[in-house]
């Protein structure tokens, strides 16, 4: 088995772990559900608080604040998302913009009857879907996958034809760690004339995405996970810059106006990106993520991709080795060029581990109804921390037995 001592001494980002807090966690393992706060972050936070809210009151809003969403939206496009300028903001939770994309989409094919979707796509989706298409009347088609991989491109050929609206998949599956072909799924999309909305929630901040290059039409996605925005931070949305004159979001607010502040009758949207917003943006929530595009700008996706595969890597070469002999199950795909960020492990009664793990400041987390995921965030996450946690899922399991 391969050192954990050996692999850090190895690990070209190992510094970046001194810059969070919470490193005297015993083994935190759920950097894909809530990544840890940056030192940084903290000292912005009471910066902000102290000189910019405290300081210039509502002046705040002619300053910056008005343009936080577009200008962190491009910032995000350019680091993380492979997206140029103006089709990126930040603005509401990743649910809300999923509806109001997945809204626009379907209006825009107003002939079109029926939204793709996998049956083991986040639950969010599924619901806000489901909601859709009962409002307006269209059919959801229900691709099943196979558990422990996810969505290919031939399932999405297999049932697609032009009466399909919109296609909908999560670029990272949130159980199985399923990578999905995203240029492959969006061409066949588009030869039968459908749009594609994408969720990056669990790949933004671990893998490079390159959504003008795959040609994605929506996307959204959240910050608070490899993103380390802090506990409902807001989401992201990304509309390519062709669609965001035909689009049409449903949440007509006034900050989505053409002219905010004339206040006056009729709504007509903002141009561009701006027409994507709603209400008032959550600026002080947005501030934890200047300091994490700092970050990963300094560390690189590339790298970053890099070390969560070793990370990922590690996680199953030690699950081999110590839990399959127990009875667990790897729910994840073996192929690294397939698998996202996390790993998940299979065995009944994992729920009940769950809570002595967590006694002992070890932290992954379960997914129903008998996964135990392990999402080591590559900036913040060493590999022997990732070590003491494996082998205190092994002392646990074996004791249990
Ligand atoms: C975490 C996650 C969400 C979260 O949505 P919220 O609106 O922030 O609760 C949505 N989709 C996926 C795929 C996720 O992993």
């Amino acid at each position: 088995m391969t050192d954990p001592t050996a692999l850090d001494a190895a690990d070209p980002l190992a510094a970046y772990r001194d810059q969070f807090l919470a490193t005297d966690v015993v083994s935190y393992l759920d950097g894909n559900s809530l990544g840890r706060p940056l030192k940084a972050t903290a000292e912005l936070m009471d910066e902000f608080i102290r000189e910019q809210w405290a300081g210039r009151l509502i002046r705040g809003w002619t300053d910056e604040w008005w343009e936080w969403p577009i200008t962190l939206g491009d910032r995000l496009g350019s680091i993380a998302l492979g997206a140029a300028n103006g089709q990126v903001v930040i603005a509401d939770s990743t649910t809300v913009l999923f509806y109001k994309l997945a809204r626009a989409a379907v209006d825009a094919r107003p002939h079109r009857r029926k939204i793709l979707i996998d049956q083991d796509n986040f639950p969010t989706d599924r619901y806000v879907l489901e909601g859709i298409a009962a409002e307006r009347g269209l059919e959801l088609v229900w691709i099943t996958t196979d558990p422990v991989a996810g969505i290919e491109p031939a399932q999405v050929a297999d049932v697609i034809d032009d009466d399909v609206a919109l296609v909908s998949f999560s670029h990272v599956a949130y159980r199985s760690g399923w990578l999905a072909d995203v240029a492959a799924i969006n061409e066949i999309a588009h030869a039968a004339g459908a749009l594609t909305l994408w969720d990056l929630s669990h790949s933004v901040g671990a893998v490079p995405i390159e959504l003008d290059e795959w040609g994605v039409d929506l996307a959204v996605g959240c910050t608070y996970k490899y993103l380390n925005g802090g506990p409902g931070s807001p989401a992201f949305a990304y509309v390519r810059d062709d669609l965001l004159a035909e689009l049409r979001q449903p949440i007509q607010g006034w900050i989505g106006h053409r002219a905010s502040f004339e206040m006056g009758p009729g709504y007509e949207p903002a141009k561009g990106a701006r027409g994507l917003l709603s209400g008032t943006p959550p600026i002080l929530a947005m501030v934890p993520l200047h300091a994490n595009l700092d970050m990963l700008e300094s560390a690189g996706i590339a790298a970053v991709r890099q070390k969560s595969q070793r990370l990922s890597a590690y996680a199953l070469e030690l699950a081999d080795e110590w839990l399959v002999p127990l009875g667990v199950a790897i729910a994840s795909p073996r192929d690294p060029a397939r698998r996202g960020g996390h790993v998940t492990l299979q065995k009944p009664g994992f729920d009940t581990l769950l809570e002595r793990l967590w006694e002992r400041g070890v932290l992954p987390d379960y997914r129903r109804p008998d996964g135990l995921r392990i999402g080591p965030a590559p900036l913040s996450t060493s590999f022997t921390e990732l070590h003491t946690g494996m082998s205190l899922v092994r002392d646990l399991l074996s004791r249990a037995d």
